[in-house]
């Protein structure tokens, strides 16, 4: 077996492998929302999205400037209120 050879060899191992590894993570892909009975959405998310086509999938987001502020308002809120319970929580210890 020349290098030649090896090297072929090696080249289709690493591609068989990383299509194996392609299907594995399409496999998992799930929506992942909580569901009204608090566990969690197997169905398949929308190509190119995270969550399917009931938890949002299809969403475009904000299209307008008023969206996009209440958006970013709420946003801003949802890490304030993440800081202050780290806060708390580092405090405790
Ligand atoms: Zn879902």
């Amino acid at each position: 077996m020349d290098q030649d050879e090896i090297t072929k060899l090696f080249n289709a191992f690493q591609a068989s492998r990383a299509h194996y590894l392609q299907r594995q993570q399409r496999k998992k892909a799930v929506c992942g929302a909580k569901t009204r009975k608090g566990t969690e959405c197997k169905v398949k998310p929308l190509q190119d999205h995270s969550r399917c086509r009931m938890h949002g999938g299809k969403s475009t987001g904000p299209k307008t400037q008023t969206g996009r502020s209440r958006i970013a308002e709420a946003q801003r809120k949802r890490w304030e209120k993440w800081r202050q319970e780290r806060s708390e929580k580092a405090s405790d210890c």
